[in-house]
């Protein structure tokens, strides 16, 4: 049997977004009440306030309404004066992105670089925070994306806080499937949104803000105000005694609404183990396989993604054309500077289940073996049942 190209997949091991849990569909579709009306208001601050135990910020969270990177510009430049000496922590894709926002302003940006399959070092950080104490703010991207790693944010973060800058963590695909709040970094800008683990389709922006960074933010003239980009403008925007600066999404509120009591009903502990036991059974499964994990050491593999080295010679494209049209399953390929160097299991939210790794890691497999890479996919697909069996 073979898919149409225009079929939908059977199932999406994507890296966000990803399919909303069936609770989020029903959400979506409650009723659209007037936004200003008080039955709405009034969801918007219990929304709100229910994020805020997930999110740990000093401040009630911000909900922008765009998705995530929305909430990663508007929080660099609004956060970001001319004055600023800004220190880029660079050990993937997205993190690397991030530095005309940061620099818009007129900002000295300084990086520290690692290779992409590599995390970055807590002495890095230090000593570039002694060489520079005019340092005023560091920025890092916690789980990037298109490498599956994650870094060590809660111990850079206890670096960045003795000396005093702002620290700014990107978090969109780690928050919910592991440790990941704005407390126990100690960040001042702490970003994530809900298409990635919480499963709600991609639209908006969540963002935990220090009392020093709103201050900060307050302070600063190049901070937007008056625009699509301003955080500021939403500041107050969760109290039900305060109007909107323009209409937020409704729907997608319901659907956050939605997943954040899903979250809870499974329990932080259980839905962080159900990630956990999902990425090791994939890792297990590849290896056994005999294919390389892209993370340089498996110690920093995101319970979200499991990063794969694609084997010399081996055609990327068309392997996922393959896996997506043979058996309708979705993975992703890298991107910019990763691409044709890995693939990506996505494993986040509904399809993080241990069982569903048997699929993928098999798909993969197989489909290596049509052409001519040689995988043990006996062996791939016991080794995923041995994990799951063992826990
Ligand atoms: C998904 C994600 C974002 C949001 O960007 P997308 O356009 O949804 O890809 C930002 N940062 C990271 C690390 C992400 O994984």
């Amino acid at each position: 049997m073979r898919y149409e190209p225009t079929d939908q997949p059977v199932m999406t091991f994507t890296t966000g977004p990803v399919e909303s849990y069936h609770e989020v569909m029903h959400g979506l579709g409650s009723r659209i009440v007037y936004d200003f009306d008080m039955s709405f208001l009034k969801t918007y601050e219990r929304v709100s306030e229910k994020l805020r135990p997930l999110v740990k910020s000093e401040t009630m969270p911000v909900i922008l309404h765009g998705e995530a990177v929305l909430g990663l510009e508007s929080a660099a430049v609004s956060l970001i004066g001319s004055d600023d000496v800004v220190l880029n922590l660079v050990s993937g894709v997205y993190a690397k992105a991030y530095e005309p926002w940061l620099a818009r302003n007129g900002a000295e940006i300084i990086e520290i670089r690692v290779p992409y399959d590599d995390i970055i070092d807590p002495a890095a950080v230090a000593k570039a925070l002694r060489d520079r104490p005019d340092i005023t703010v560091v920025v890092i991207c916690h789980h990037d994306t298109p490498c599956g790693t994650i870094n060590p944010i809660e111990e850079i973060g206890r670096i960045v806080a003795e000396h005093g800058a702002f620290y700014v963590v990107d978090a969109a695909s780690s928050f919910g499937a592991m440790q990941a709040d704005a407390e126990s970094c100690k960040a001042d800008v702490f970003l994530t949104g809900p298409h990635k683990v919480l499963g709600c389709p991609p639209a908006l922006s969540i963002v935990g803000v220090s009392e020093r960074a709103w201050a900060k933010m307050e302070a600063n003239l190049l901070a937007p105000r008056g625009s699509i980009l301003s955080i500021l403008d939403w500041r107050d925007a969760w109290r039900s005694d305060r109007l909107f600066p323009f209409s937020p999404s409704v729907a997608e509120i319901n659907g956050l609404d939605a997943a954040i009591d899903r979250h809870n009903r499974e329990g932080n502990e259980r839905v962080h183990a159900r990630h956990a036991l999902t990425a090791k059974a994939c890792r297990e499964g590849v290896k056994a396989m005999g294919l390389k994990l892209w993370p340089l050491d498996e110690k920093f593999a995101a319970p979200t993604v499991t990063a794969v080295r694609i084997p010399e010679g081996v055609d990327d494209a068309r392997v996922r054309q393959e896996i997506r049209l043979r058996y309708g399953l979705l993975i992703s390929p890298g991107r910019s500077e990763t691409m044709g160097k890995l693939w990506r299991i996505g494993h986040m939210g509904i399809v993080a289940q241990p069982i569903n790794m048997l699929a993928a890691v098999v798909a993969l497999g197989h489909t290596l073996n049509a052409h001519g890479y040689r995988c043990d996919v006996a062996a791939g697909a016991a080794a995923v049942m041995a994990t799951i069996d063992a826990d």
